[in-house]
């Protein structure tokens, strides 16, 4: 069976793929026309947002989630803004080590909600996943994407950067997310 999701991000597309292996479900990309408008105020809506607009240029039932980092010292930033933090990756990653640089809080979470929608744009379930941690005092690893380098996953001492697929997948706010969204496809399909 074949799901959208609502994402222009192929990391994500492969790693919910990777996720999902063997459970019958395949996550394709929602083709030409695809430009959500994430202003909502929550994960929660923004999620439900780029699901509805992969809906409305497929028809076809949609997946979305919105994920972030959040960080205690700096009141929950770069939450909801994570990928608009800064101009490169680089330059995100730089900003926040900057900002906490003498801080001794250095407690973080990733977060993830994903919203499903049925054919007609009808929300079926919502899920929610988080992964905590602190963030380094300088960055480690090359796997996967984004703040990676700099999360270090809670009783690991590693970095999500340093930590194989599988491995991410297992602890990650979006695997966590994801494991919930595919029991209910599940029970739904029978
Ligand atoms: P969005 O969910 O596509 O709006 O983007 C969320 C942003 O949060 C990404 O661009 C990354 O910067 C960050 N992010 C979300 N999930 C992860 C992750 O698993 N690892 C590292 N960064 C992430």
């Amino acid at each position: 069976m074949k799901i959208v999701f609502a994402t222009g991000n192929l990391n994500k597309l492969k790693e919910i793929n990777e996720i999902s292996k063997g459970s019958g479900i395949e996550f394709i990309l929602p083709g030409d026309g695809f430009n959500p408008v994430e202003d909502g105020k929550t994960f929660e809506e923004n999620s439900y947002k780029k699901a509805k607009e992969a809906n409305r240029v497929s028809k076809m039932m949609s997946l979305a989630d919105d994920s972030g980092l959040c960080v205690e010292a700096l009141n929950g930033a770069p939450g909801l803004f994570s990928a608009r933090y800064a101009g490169t990756q680089q330059e995100k990653i730089d900003k926040i080590l900057n900002e906490l640089e003498g801080s001794t809080n250095r407690k973080a979470k990733f977060v993830c909600v994903m919203t499903l929608l049925d054919e007609n744009g009808e929300i079926l379930h919502v899920s929610k996943g988080e992964c905590h941690g602190e963030i380094a005092q300088k960055q480690s690893g090359t796997n996967g994407f984004g703040y990676d380098p700099v999360f270090i996953v809670e009783n690991t001492n590693r970095t999500m950067a340093e930590m194989s697929e599988d491995e991410k997948n297992n602890i990650s706010h979006r695997g966590r997310a994801l494991t919930d969204m595919l029991s209910f496809l599940r029970s739904m399909l029978g």
